[in-house]
């Protein structure tokens, strides 16, 4: 069990943006290298579905000398991620930090010589903000397609109904 939350930190999986892979995956690259289980908390994949890897309230493997105090995220990708994966990955965050209020919220990049995720965490996140505090509520962003918007609208609510179960009923 982790004691403590400090930070979730995001991450990417490092992989070309046509790989369609997802928790199940990952899962077998950290068993082959040893790992007890997936490194990562979460994982969401190019579709912006959420997978749950490693339970939540345990300490994951995914941030050298940060794993006992940290939840991980990982976006499947290097860049170029979906419009689905930031929405999911808002609604993620979003929802970590009402569980755990004071956690900051970083990129592997800040404690780490490597590129991931590929983006600066804190600027998104403050970007994020400043969109949720201008009166933003959570509704989808447009999307150009009427059949892919709904969609997108399901799949949210799907993850939101998810994260309530997970997180213990808010
Ligand atoms: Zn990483």
């Amino acid at each position: 069990m982790r004691q403590r939350t400090d930070r979730i930190i995001v991450h990417c999986s490092d992989t070309p943006p046509g790989m369609n892979i997802g928790a199940a995956e990952i899962r077998e690259w950290h068993l082959e290298r040893d790992f007890i289980d997936i490194g990562y908390h979460w994982v969401i994949p190019r579709d912006g579905s959420l997978e749950q890897g490693r339970p939540a309230d345990t300490v994951g493997a995914h941030t050298f000398g940060y794993n006992s105090t940290s939840v991980g995220v990982c976006l499947v990708g290097r860049d170029q991620f979906t419009e689905a994966q930031w929405i999911t990955l808002h609604h993620l965050v979003s929802s970590l930090r009402e569980t755990y209020p004071d956690a900051e919220v970083c990129g592997h990049n800040e404690f780490s010589h490597k590129a991931c995720p590929g983006f600066n965490v804190k600027d998104w996140w403050g970007e994020d903000e400043r969109t949720r505090t201008s009166g933003y509520d959570g509704a989808v962003p447009e999307v150009r397609q009427q059949g892919q918007r709904e969609t997108l609208r399901d799949r949210v609510r799907q993850v939101l109904r998810y994260l309530v179960r997970l997180l213990g009923g808010k």
